[in-house]
């Protein structure tokens, strides 16, 4: 059986890593990827930009275990058109590649708006190597930069630029950082954590354009930057599932196989849409590729039923991590504990069971709370101890 995989990011690698676990002689898996690289890790490219992480230390794998695996790599190789009647798909140059079963896990890429002057010499996304090196390229010859987005990404580039001397203002369009991952009690507290990084904030800050030397805001406010990041949020990259007809919204649409409209053809990762979500975090690419994996080489042997969302931010000197549910609504509770510069403490309930948390300076309890939201325990006879240093987690979880 051939076992075609299109891109080599978190969802193709661990697709290609779980078949070649399940030591099937009679299988062959071949990887067809667009960048130029092997198989690196995406959230390191801020550390990577800050010069932190080192080229090397961004490889997940030489290309001997790709060999000592079987897996045919094709680097510099983008596929252009999957023809599901034909079980093929052909590659930008031209190349026909037969398949028995095809994985699409193409990602996504970075969300440019339709901002004027966001084509300028000095505006930038963060997605490849190629941009954090561009990026870096730039910074050497600048002093001022803005960050369009207060989200994760564009909250540890700002951090990264910062660390190479550039004075950075972070712009966020929303009324404070992080709105995806804290609520406006746990952003205020966060907010005065990243200002004492020597980061600036402006909230509320909708971009008018971009000119050069400057960010001109919706308000009037001009913002000094001889570099700009935009940091707006991703999107599938479709091009290729709409070219051959696989039914597509946000991301290619797959069932909980990871099969999408077209026969032997699966999806994983930033490009494929479950239930409605396309959740574009790595657990949940690593997740439906290894589910993939398993129903291609064997159908219906796995099943998919969603990733709990679940996000760090990766910048040295502040802890926050949000998992689940962060918001509670009609039929939730929330019990919060806000208890000195930089700790803040959230824990949202449903019918007394965890359904999600917030936890900013709270790096001890982070594994413990994981647990318990993924298993959605039940809090409801413990009142407000859940909040306490002393609770003992552990028991909860038995
Ligand atoms: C700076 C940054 C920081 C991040 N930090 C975090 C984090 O802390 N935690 C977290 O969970 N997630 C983080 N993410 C998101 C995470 O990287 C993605 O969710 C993850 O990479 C998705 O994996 P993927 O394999 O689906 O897609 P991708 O990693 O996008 O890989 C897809 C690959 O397919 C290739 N490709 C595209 N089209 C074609 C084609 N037609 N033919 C062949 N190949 C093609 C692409 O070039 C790419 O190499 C971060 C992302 C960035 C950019």
């Amino acid at each position: 059986m051939r076992i075609v995989i299109l891109g080599l990011g978190a969802a193709g690698a661990n697709a290609a890593r779980t078949i070649a676990a399940a030591g099937r002689r009679d299988v062959r898996v071949e990887i067809y990827g667009a960048e130029p690289h092997l198989y690196y890790a995406r959230p390191k490219l801020p550390g990577y930009l800050a010069g932190e992480v080192s080229l090397d230390d961004l490889y997940f794998y030489p290309r001997s275990w790709f060999e000592e695996r079987s897996i045919a790599v094709h680097t510099g190789a983008r596929a252009e058109r999957v023809d599901a009647t034909g079980h093929r798909i052909i590659l930008s140059e031209g190349t026909r590649v037969p398949y028995d079963r095809l994985l699409i896990a193409t990602g996504a890429s970075s969300f440019v708006p339709p901002i004027p002057g966001a084509d300028l010499p000095g505006v930038f996304t963060l997605r490849t190597i190629e941009d954090a090196e561009r990026i870096r390229a730039c910074a050497r010859e600048c002093k001022r930069a803005a960050v369009i987005g207060g989200g994760l990404l564009g909250l540890e580039a700002a951090r990264g630029l910062r660390v190479l001397g550039l004075d950075v203002t972070v712009l966020e369009r929303g009324p404070y950082l992080l709105q995806r991952q804290l609520d406006a009690q746990g952003g205020a507290i966060f907010h005065r954590e990243v200002e004492g990084m020597g980061i600036a904030i402006e909230t509320n800050a909708d971009t008018e354009h971009i000119e050069r030397g400057a960010v001109v805001l919706k308000s009037g406010l001009r913002v000094p930057a001889d570099l700009v990041l935009i940091a707006a949020g991703v999107r599938s990259n479709l091009e290729l599932a709409r070219d051959s007809g696989l039914a597509a919204n946000r991301g290619i649409v797959v069932d909980a196989h990871l099969a999408t409209s077209a026969p032997d053809v699966y999806a994983a990762g930033d490009v494929a849409e479950f239930n409605g979500t396309v959740y574009g975090i790595v657990p949940a690419a690593v997740e439906q590729a290894q589910a993939a994996a398993k129903n291609m080489l064997e159908h219906g042997s796995a099943e998919y039923s969603g990733t709990i969302p679940s996000n760090t931010l990766k910048i040295v000197g502040i802890d926050l991590t949000s998992i689940g549910q962060i918001a509670g609504g009609e039929g939730y509770t929330e019990l919060r504990r806000a208890d000195g510069p930089g700790r803040y403490l959230k824990l949202v309930l449903r019918d007394g069971r965890l359904h999600g948390a917030i936890l900013l300076g709270h790096k001890d309890r982070v594994s413990l709370v994981s647990q318990a939201v993924a298993r959605q325990v039940d809090l409801s006879r413990y009142g407000e101890a859940p909040l306490g240093d002393g609770f003992d987690w552990r028991a909860v979880l038995g």
